[in-house]
């Protein structure tokens, strides 16, 4: 280790604390913590006594400055310190176990009631005299009158021997933490208090001219002040996140994060890689192709791949737009580039049906080139699987379509030179790598149907350059959405069948069940029988899902494309990759059940010839959250501001889908609450490391980064 790596590892701590420790010391060690507690703290990822001091509150009360009860109004959040008079069965339901309820008393002679249920076990801790800060929405009790908490989190002031310092859990701005295991609020606050003090003004890793011109405190500074801020500072502010130190200690995490995407990307880039030749013969063969003129974003996009793959460094690029935009011809171009140059490309689908479907598209699309086009499943025989391999490894294949199958297997390219991978939010980061090795640093585009908002573009993404098609093909109507619970289901059967006597085509889909294909197989054959028997007698109906082999899938899509079919019934396996324009109704039974990125991949099959399209959003029962989804679709056509909201929704992990998308583990900051900040991180990281003030703090900074990135954020720095 070298001598300068040195101070930012041993950020030092005043000598007055019994064992010398700096952030990298085992959290074990830190007075108060022991091998026990250690244990717990280790299962929140709090291993050092540096993860300790970056484990941030998530709330702060002010006990300095409390209403008594009788000054609170039902309806608002407070906090109260109060002392419990008894604990009582509610009167109403004596006979409900587990229900418990406590009466307390602040001294204004308002008692104030708190009820928990299923908590028996508090009743040995709320104890007739227990002092205790509760915190919750005040309620008048319809049951008994006066004032109760329903549920409210609650804190024990006494009766704590190692509460030595009672003056930290009232009288003042008090930090509230998630407990980890049995290591309470009080815990954090106690032992956080204690290494607070004793931290000194040690070296910040911070690029101190980074700091300065974002006017950030210094780092000891800050994290006293985020566990326990000074008495006069805003409690609203605190509460927002937004103090100076609290700014400072997003910042530093997005900073961070950014500077070793930075790195990642250098490092990706400095590769060597294949340089495509551009030829007048590549520009013919792409004119071939095409079906119909590209739009300006579309031109602009295929530029900007274009140039990364003439470049001898390997692309790293990520393609987004919305459904319809036509990503798919983008693909397509890409790949005449890479085969007219000799090389082969690859085509990665998360699902089979998908993959099928990029096959399809792609024959019908490269028929006037001629290539050969490889699908490999894992679904398909050993002969095939073998037949197709060959057809990979002998170089007789151009461009090969597949799964995981088509990196988990044993299958060798004969000249690998692009990789284009159908992500939706599905892959992670290793198996793009475990890809790209199939190659000799072949170029890379991921593409995703779903428009990913922009903070997790620059966090999951962030090592990836990115172009965005923002604009769909000449001609499209915005899709009308409409909203219809299952009461009216019959007027949307009359306005289907005005639609089909005008000469158009339906779809009806049903949703898997909690990702079970089986119950939507087992609704939609339900309505299909249904609706050819007794609602639509004389329609032609189609049914299309999953269980069909692939020859009966195509047989069905055939004749809905060539129109002999006007309505099609179906589950989620139509979600992408359909075209069919003049189908113009797309109706979506159970609503409520799908997720606002799926409903609007499903609404984007629909709107795609000159005709006006609807959408049909048909709801059973709708929870508060099933509510402001439809809400949205129902507001919305842009992919953009619906994926903005689902993620609000839904939050970043889920919005991802997967443990491995790659998405970041954030200590502090908050992608959804700190997005401006990130945006200033980035900004900054990539400035600072094209030009840093000197090759000194530069590299100091980079040291920081190899040492703290990948422990810090969970993600790989190098492949
Ligand atoms: P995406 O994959 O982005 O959802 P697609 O590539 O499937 O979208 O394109 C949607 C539809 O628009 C397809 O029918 C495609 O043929 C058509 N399309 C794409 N680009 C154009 C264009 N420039 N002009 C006319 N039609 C286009
Ligand atoms: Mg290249």
């Amino acid at each position: 280790m070298s001598q300068s790596a040195a101070p930012f590892r041993t950020l030092g701590f005043h000598p007055s604390l019994a064992v010398s420790l700096d952030f990298s010391t085992p959290v074990q060690y830190v007075k108060g913590v022991g091998p026990k507690r250690a244990e717990e703290l280790a299962a929140k990822g709090i291993q050092t006594a540096g993860d300790l001091l970056y484990y941030a509150p998530f709330r702060y009360e002010d006990r300095s400055n409390l209403k008594p009860v009788n000054r609170l109004a039902p309806g608002e959040t407070a906090t109260v310190i109060a002392t419990v008079v008894r604990v009582q069965a509610p009167r109403f339901r004596r006979r409900d176990l587990g229900m418990i309820e406590a009466i307390f008393t602040d001294g204004s002679r308002m008692p104030l009631a708190a009820r928990w249920f299923h908590a028996q076990y508090l009743a040995n801790l709320l104890q007739p005299g227990v002092r205790a800060a509760l915190y919750g929405k005040v309620e008048f009790d319809t049951y008994q009158g006066g004032l109760i908490m329903l549920h409210p989190e609650f804190e024990i002031l006494r009766g704590d021997e190692e509460d030595e310092d009672a003056g930290l859990h009232t009288g003042r701005i008090v930090p509230v933490y998630e407990a980890a295991g049995k290591v309470s609020t009080r815990v954090f606050r106690n032992v956080l208090y204690r290494l607070t003090s004793a931290l000194d003004d040690a070296p910040d890793p911070l690029p101190e001219s980074v700091r300065r011109r974002m006017r950030l405190p210094e780092l000891a500074e800050s994290l006293r002040c985020l566990h326990f801020p000074p008495q006069e500072t805003d409690l609203r502010l605190l509460n927002a996140f937004r103090t100076p130190a609290q700014t400072r200690l997003i910042f530093e995490e997005f900073f961070w994060l950014q500077a070793g995407l930075a790195l990642k990307r250098d490092a990706e880039r400095s590769a060597a890689g294949i340089s495509f030749q551009l030829t007048d013969r590549v520009r013919e063969q792409i004119k071939k192709m095409l079906p119909f003129k590209p739009t300006a974003a579309q031109k602009r996009v295929l530029g900007e791949i274009a140039r990364d793959m003439a470049a001898p460094s390997p692309m790293h690029r990520l393609l987004q737009g919305d459904v319809g935009s036509g990503k798919t011809i983008i693909a397509a171009q890409a790949a005449v580039i890479a085969v007219e140059n000799g090389y082969q490309a690859a085509i990665l689908a998360p699902t089979e049906i998908l993959a099928t479907q990029h096959y399809l598209n792609f024959r019908k699309i490269f028929e006037p080139l001629r290539y050969n086009i490889v699908l490999l499943l894992g679904s398909l025989t050993k002969k095939e699987k073998e037949l197709n391999k060959r057809a990979v490894s002998t170089g007789f294949a151009h461009i090969v379509i597949g799964t995981h199958a088509l990196i988990e297997e044993d299958v060798a390219f004969a000249h690998l030179g692009l990789v284009i991978i159908d992500e939706q939010h599905r892959f992670g980061v290793l198996q793009r790598k475990a890809l790209q090795q199939k190659g000799v640093s072949p170029d890379v585009l991921v593409m995703t149907a779903t428009p990913i908002p922009r903070t997790l573009a620059l966090t999951v993404y962030g090592d990836l350059d990115l172009s965005v098609i923002d604009e769909l093909p000449p001609g499209r109507k915005p899709i009308r959405t409409i909203h219809k619970t299952r009461h009216e289901i019959e007027q949307v059967y009359s306005f289907l069948l005005r639609e089909i006597r005008a000469g158009r085509q339906a779809y009806i889909v049903y949703p898997a069940i909690e990702e079970n294909e089986a119950t939507a197989l087992k609704a939609a054959e339900a309505a299909y029988r249904e609706l050819t028997q007794h609602v639509f007698p004389d329609l032609r109906i189609g049914l299309l899902h999953g269980r069909l082999s692939a020859e009966e899938k195509d047989r069905v899509m055939d004749a809905f494309k060539r129109g002999e079919l006007q309505i099609l019934v179906s589950t989620t396996v139509i979600e992408v990759g359909v075209d069919v324009p003049n189908a113009t109704v797309m109706v979506i039974e159970n609503a409520e059940r799908f997720g606002l990125a799926q409903l609007h991949q499903l609404r984007g099959r629909v709107g795609r010839g000159a005709a006006q399209s609807y959408c049909i959003l048909v709801t059973d029962k709708l929870s508060e959250a099933a509510q402001e989804r439809i809400r949205t679709l129902v507001e919305s056509g842009d992919g953009f501001a619906i994926s903005e909201m689902d993620l609000k929704l839904r939050g970043p992990g889920e919005f991802l889908g997967t443990r491995q998308s790659g998405l970041p583990v954030f200590r502090i900051g908050n992608l959804i609450r700190d997005h401006d900040i990130l945006e200033a991180a980035r900004r900054e990281a990539l400035d600072f490391a094209a030009h840093p003030p000197s090759k000194e703090e530069f590299e100091r900074a980079m040291r920081y980064v190899r040492e703290h990135w990948q422990r810090r954020y969970g993600l790989a720095l190098v492949g």
